[in-house]
């Protein structure tokens, strides 16, 4: 679920709580009022959603942030946000990922280095950059699993489902919440970001 700011300010929502924006990402009927990341929801102009993913998010943050200097400047607005989609990563196991940038494709332990290094790169700031690796060289050299996402239950026992690759160890993400809880994202192209559900 997103945030409850939708509720805060009365703005239209889907059933996640996310809040339809404009094309400019202001909420509607509110213009002085932008919501980005997890908590928008809007489709690009070939009518696809935009991913809940930190890349979007981090995309979205920089328009709003035009749309505000050319306001304060007295300037025209930039056109509707468009989101650019970089390519796509994703850890698979333990030492193996995949990755495909517009052609480009890397599998097994190389895309598995490539996968952890631009994750690392595009963190912000330094601080992030080593405490993350230091998190995730632990994580890898403990064998530690990660968070799961209990998604419901399954007929068998288990009924936990792991988000998608994000500790190099290819387990679910407790490092990656590190990594949003300092200070940080990524502008890497990930693909392995918890969904956009509805
Ligand atoms: C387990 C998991 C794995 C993911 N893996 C990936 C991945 O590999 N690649 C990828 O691109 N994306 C991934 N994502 C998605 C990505 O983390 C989000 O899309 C991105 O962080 C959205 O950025 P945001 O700024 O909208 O929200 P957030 O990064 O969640 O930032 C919101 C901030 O607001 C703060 N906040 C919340 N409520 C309040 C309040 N009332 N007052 C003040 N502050 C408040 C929060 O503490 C938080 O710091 C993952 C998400 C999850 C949950």
């Amino acid at each position: 679920m997103a945030s409850a700011a939708g509720t805060w300010i009365g703005a239209e929502r889907d059933r996640a709580g996310r809040i339809r924006v404009g094309s400019d990402l202001s909420v509607p009927g509110q213009v002085s009022v932008f919501a980005v990341g997890d908590l928008a929801i809007l489709t690009n102009a070939d009518g696809k959603p935009i991913p809940g993913t930190a890349p979007a998010a981090k995309q979205m943050g920089r328009h709003v942030g035009r749309v505000l200097a050319a306001r304060s400047a007295g300037r025209a607005e930039p056109g509707p946000f468009a989101y650019r989609h970089h390519g796509d990563l994703a850890t698979i196991g333990r030492r193996s990922a995949v990755v495909s940038l517009n052609g480009f494709r890397l599998t097994g332990l190389i895309g598995w280095w490539f996968w952890g290094i631009a994750h690392v790169w595009y963190l912000v700031g330094f601080r992030s950059r080593v405490v993350v690796s230091f998190e995730w060289l632990w994580s890898y050299l403990t064998f530690q699993r990660g968070a799961r996402l209990i998604t419901g239950r399954e007929p068998h026992g288990g009924n936990a489902a792991r988000v998608p690759g994000q500790t190099p160890d290819g387990q679910a993400n407790e490092n990656h919440d590190a990594a949003r809880t300092s200070g940080r994202h990524t502008d890497a192209p990930m693909s392995s970001g918890a969904p956009r559900s509805s």
